[in-house]
């Protein structure tokens, strides 16, 4: 994040999102906040990763980004916002049919 038009970016993506991480809802703070909400630092995430997408120009539509914590940024690397929503359940214990269907399988 460091030319103007990525930093004009993603204003208008946590605002878009009311600065809330779109992956686990917590509440967002701006970059130099402090230290101690590490966790809760706001980023933007690119839903399909750069990596992953067709080209650099799609990477960067606004429909491809969405307000995330640095937790969930960190903890996504290069895993679609599908895959690390479906991540996250099952840390929540929310995926039992696919549990089920692992032991079945
Ligand atoms: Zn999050």
């Amino acid at each position: 994040m460091s030319t103007e038009w990525q930093k004009k970016l993603r204003r208008i993506v946590l605002n878009r999102d009311n600065w809330i991480c779109q992956y686990c809802f917590k509440k967002l703070v701006p970059q130099n906040h402090g230290a101690t909400e590490f966790e809760q630092v706001a980023t933007i995430d690119h839903k399909i990763p750069i990596s992953r997408c067709s080209s650099v120009s799609n990477a960067w539509k606004l429909s491809n980004l969405c307000a995330c914590c640095r937790q969930c940024n960190e903890g996504k690397g290069a895993l679609s916002a599908i895959e690390w929503l479906i991540v996250l359940a099952f840390r929540r214990g929310e995926v039992r049919l696919l549990n089920e269907l692992q032991k079945a399988a």
